[in-house]
């Protein structure tokens, strides 16, 4: 296969999973990054702005501390990110310093990227580092992020940070070479799929089982993100960096899979709603209502049947079908208390059950994204079902 010219694109973000840059008994591989830093120079070079979000902050603690391979509590993975995100910064520095780049550190919690304030905040700091033609370097604030709030993995956090910067490409390099039909170290005759135009549900299901703590930065948490910088325009490679200087073998046509942008993707403010990771709520619709979305239209309380969990006015929430697919995510216009009372009410009746005069709309269609585009409800149909007949 030819190889994938990076330098044709005008901002890349750079994800480096921690097995690349951290040895267990060594600490960190300064080789590998010393020529990681030379690609990086060599695309800055040639007018492509870079992005870096490297992990291996709690790994390099964890030698530096001589913590072993034991299973860390909380408190000590947090101790171990802030003793490995120093040294993890300072090399960083010093290999693109060689190359006369700054770099900048910059450290996200979840809600810097899943609450518009923040976001808009945290999209501000990095855009002007790129005006300065700083390097960002980014990772997720593990000293303080718990358990419940974190994105646990570099590579949805990559993606929700390629897509909030309008980035054309998202690299994820780890010990994965790209996509297969299935886990190929469980199924001998998987194939290497080259190109995904489209990250569809068959192709998510050869990312195995559903995330969970286990598959953490496996192949789902690689197709998810996927599916969020893809949905965004933002294009997806997924290459091994297991070899000295990775970007450069991609570009001479080493194993890589590349992920196509959608040819239409949403703009920005839809993205930020698609890409959101834990939705606040769930509102179950009927077939109604279904057909609605996938016209266009906005989803009125009279197509609701169920309403679960706690949420705000103008939080995000998933929309699904009777049969419990997710139809798409949006903002929702009434709090959950509120939302329950009106679920299934017709809208001349709304007013009178809620006491006050209301908006017409649970999810108003300027605050919703679809999922899938509604063409592709058709190959999805289930038994009995028909989804997109009028
Ligand atoms: N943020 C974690 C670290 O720097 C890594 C998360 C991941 O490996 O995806 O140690």
């Amino acid at each position: 296969m030819s190889g994938i010219s990076l330098s044709s694109y005008r901002r890349v973000t750079v994800k480096i999973g921690s097995a690349l840059l951290v040895d267990r008994a060594t600490g960190l591989k300064r080789e590998w990054l010393s020529a990681l830093a030379d690609d990086i120079a060599r695309l800055m070079a040639a007018g492509t702005e870079v992005l870096v979000v490297s992990s291996g902050a709690i790994a390099l603690g964890r030698t530096v501390l001589g913590l072993g391979k034991r299973i860390l509590r909380l408190e000590e993975s947090q101790a171990a990110a802030a003793v490995g995100q120093i040294a993890l910064a300072g090399a960083w520095s010093s290999e693109l310093g060689r190359h006369g780049l700054v770099s900048g550190q910059v450290l996200v919690t979840l809600g810097d990227t899943e609450e518009r304030r923040r976001y808009l905040n945290a999209r501000a700091t990095i855009s002007t580092l790129l005006k300065m033609r700083a390097v960002p370097v980014i990772n997720e604030n593990d000293t303080v992020a718990t358990s419940e709030i974190r994105y646990g993995d570099n590579d949805r956090l990559a993606a929700r940070v390629a897509t909030m910067m309008g980035g054309d490409l998202l690299v994820l390099l780890s010990d994965v070479d790209g996509l297969y039909t299935a886990p190929p170290e469980r199924d001998p005759g998987a194939k290497f799929i080259p190109v995904v135009e489209a990250i569809t549900p068959e192709i998510m299901a050869m990312g195995g089982g559903a995330a969970s703590e286990l598959s953490r930065g496996g192949m789902r948490t690689k197709l998810d993100a996927g599916r969020i910088a893809t949905v965004a325009g933002t294009a997806m490679i997924i290459a091994s960096g297991k070899e000295l200087a990775p970007l450069s073998a991609i570009e001479r046509g080493g194993r890589a899979t590349l992920f196509k942008p959608s040819p239409t993707p949403v703009r920005a403010y839809k993205t930020w709603i698609a890409g959101q990771l834990e939705p606040a709520g769930r509102i179950g619709i009927d077939d109604g209502a279904l057909r609605a979305l996938l016209q266009g239209k906005s989803l009125l309380p009279a197509g609701v049947k169920r309403v679960e969990g706690v949420f705000s006015r103008g939080d995000t929430v998933a929309i699904v079908d009777p049969v419990g697919r997710e139809v798409g995510r949006g903002l929702i216009a009434y709090d959950a208390a509120d939302a329950v009372k009106i679920a299934g009410v017709k809208t001349g009746d709304i007013a009178g059950v809620l006491g006050y005069e209301a908006r017409a709309a649970m999810v108003h269609r300027d605050d919703l994204v679809l999922s899938r585009p509604a063409e592709e409800w058709e190959s999805c149909k289930v038994e009995g079902t028909d989804v997109t007949s009028a």
